[in-house]
């Protein structure tokens, strides 16, 4: 990895840092992209998360071609489906926890309802578990 970009990536072990740093703040936003590029889509997920500005920042519709960059990088993902953006398809695949209850560890992701959920929830939130017995026709 090139000398430059190890220094921006190294901080992302403790994202405040590269927040705080000031040469991604004086960076112009299209070098600050081509780097976010080349991360993996679930650190463009951890690194939204890490100040209010980052987040508007990267969940604006100009760091599209972030995410679906970041996106191809991984072999063998399917496509985005066209009803979601990035960063909820990211989170989708990526993140760990019930979009419901916030339950960590959560492993279930049920594609008809585009949801990670857990085994109560899905009982509670999701109406796609019905069978033709339940059917009112
Ligand atoms: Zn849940």
């Amino acid at each position: 990895m090139h000398k430059v970009l190890r220094r921006v990536f190294k901080p992302l072990e403790n994202s405040i840092l590269l927040v705080h740093s000031p040469e991604i703040k004086e960076m112009p936003l299209e070098i600050v992209f081509e780097i976010m590029s080349y991360l993996q889509p679930a650190d463009l997920i951890s690194l939204s998360r890490t100040s209010r500005r980052m987040r508007e920042v990267l969940l604006s519709k100009s760091s599209r071609l972030v995410w679906r960059t970041s996106l191809s990088n991984v072999r063998g993902l399917p496509a985005c489906p066209i009803d979601m953006a990035e960063p909820q398809f990211v989170n989708l695949i990526f993140g760990q926890n019930c979009q419901f209850c916030g339950k960590s560890g959560v492993k279930d992701i049920y594609w008809t309802c585009r949801a990670r959920c857990c085994s109560n929830c899905v009982k509670s939130q999701c109406v796609c578990h019905l069978t033709w017995d339940d059917s009112p026709f």
